[in-house]
């Protein structure tokens, strides 16, 4: 017999749409069928939506900046994950910079992370290791992880990768089964605009971290992946214009691109209002230009990114003002991984720019092809129950205090939505039913091993 039926619900993996009864049995989806099988418990999704559980590929839960460390922890992170369709996330370990401190970074974040409500898994970091990038990869996958984060930039807090590293990185990963991903800004760009100016002021931010150094370095990161064949992601892209570069110079089929909601939903006009306002809204890259903001939806609806994270990092609204007028030790960061499928659904897939299964896609199977969670990101016999129950015809308006995330504001406070997550299924396990939080799931570290990409066409 087994153990829970999803019932009545219109199924959209992403792929096709179709009414069916999903059926779960020891954690795992036993049958997907329009029969009526046995079940010791039925939840009746009657005129709602099933889809596969999100994956976030790009949270920061619990990161320590030394002065500040980012509002959500595991717990309240994997709650407020939860809340938004979420199953599986990925954070990151702290940047390595000795060998040594390889397998002690990995431990030090997984102890914290046993803290989750939902499955997790990380992105080593490096910053320049001392050891052959070979070497680095393969112990990078003896720890369960097969993908590396780098940054072209922060040379200044030493956590820049070189471009013979990288170039190493790359050649290496698509013989192994990495995926090297990667922060993408020019570096002296940044210290240049930077110690060219006195004080530092937190509007300043998009002047700090301009477009074109986004550009350049994204490019720079496709010219590696055209010459190395190595399998490359760029994180958080933010600018229509770096796209359109990057489109013009011929995107590689080896190279994935990732954005997030706040990049296709807000400018960089809040920099002009009010301190307060502007504090709220620090985050690297920065909000880009309207024009940015409108090739960036174009881009979004055309497919041109494979997946979406939401660099979900909120810090309090305190500790943003306190910093109002010194932006050197602002914490940079905001919140977005409860909010981010609603906001897109409402944005692109209710206004007709989009359909609904192109959204399920970069939310949660091309993660899971991307990252090598073989067991993630379908709705097929075998595979971990991992389900979001979603109700398309809710409407709602966006508050701090109707959210689970531990941080006091939200950048889309009072925005109204539409379509909400009711239930959330980690692995059979109900993590919230209808509205309620009842965590009877328990979180799990999921191993990754080697993946070879398909090629971006095939998967779209
Ligand atoms: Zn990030």
């Amino acid at each position: 017999m087994n153990d829970l039926a999803v019932v009545n619900g219109k199924i959209f993996d992403g792929f096709s749409s179709y009414k069916a009864n999903v059926y779960i049995k020891d954690g795992k989806i036993s049958t997907v069928s329009s029969q009526i099988l046995d079940a010791a418990e039925i939840y009746d999704a009657n005129g709602f939506y099933i889809l596969p559980g999100l994956i976030d590929p790009h949270v920061h839960f619990a990161l320590n900046l030394g002065k500040y460390r980012s509002a959500d922890d595991f717990e309240s992170g994997s709650r407020s994950a939860a809340f938004g369709g979420v199953t599986t996330f990925i954070d990151f370990l702290d940047p390595v910079t000795e060998d040594s401190e390889i397998e002690e970074k990995f431990s030090q974040r997984l102890k914290l992370a046993s803290s989750s409500h939902v499955d997790y898994s990380f992105h080593m970091t490096v910053a320049h290791p001392n050891i052959p990038a070979m070497e680095l990869i393969h112990r990078t996958l003896a720890l369960g992880l097969n993908s590396v984060k780098c940054f072209t930039t922060y040379s200044l807090s030493n956590r820049m990768t070189g471009d013979g590293y990288i170039f190493d990185l790359l050649k290496s990963s698509k013989d192994l089964g990495a995926v090297i991903t990667f922060h993408a800004e020019n570096d002296p760009i940044i210290i240049h605009r930077i110690s060219g100016i006195g004080k530092r002021f937190p509007k300043d931010l998009p002047f700090f971290h301009p477009y074109e150094s986004e550009a350049e370095a994204v490019s720079r990161i496709g010219t590696f992946a055209r010459l190395t064949g190595g399998q490359a992601y760029i994180v958080h892209n933010s600018s229509g214009r770096s796209i359109q570069l990057l489109k013009a110079y011929g995107i590689p089929s080896n190279l994935r691109l990732e954005t997030c909601p706040q990049y296709l939903v807000l400018d960089d006009s809040v920099y002009e209002n009010n301190s307060t306002e502007v504090v709220l809204h620090t985050l690297v890259p920065p909000l880009r230009s309207k024009l940015d903001l409108q090739l960036m939806k174009g881009y979004f609806v055309n497919g041109i990114f494979s997946t979406v994270g939401t660099d979900h990092c909120p810090f309090m609204k305190k500790e943003k003002l306190e910093n109002e007028s010194n932006y050197d030790s602002m914490p940079n960061g905001i919140g977005g991984v409860e909010t981010a499928f609603s906001l897109l659904y409402t944005l692109f897939v209710k206004e007709g720019l989009m359909p609904l299964n192109l959204l399920v896609k970069m939310q949660s199977t091309n993660v899971a092809d991307t990252f090598g969670l073989a067991n993630k990101g379908r709705i097929l016999p075998g595979v971990d129950a991992d389900l979001v129950i979603f109700d398309p015809n809710s409407e709602w308006r966006v508050t701090i205090d109707s959210l689970h995330t531990n941080a006091d504001y939200t950048p889309y406070e009072g925005m109204k939505l539409k379509g909400k997550f009711v239930s959330t299924i980690v692995r059979g396990n109900f993590v919230v039913k209808d509205g309620e939080f009842i965590s009877r799931s328990k979180g799990k570290f999921i191993e990754r091993g080697p993946v070879f990409w398909r090629t971006h066409s095939e998967m779209r």
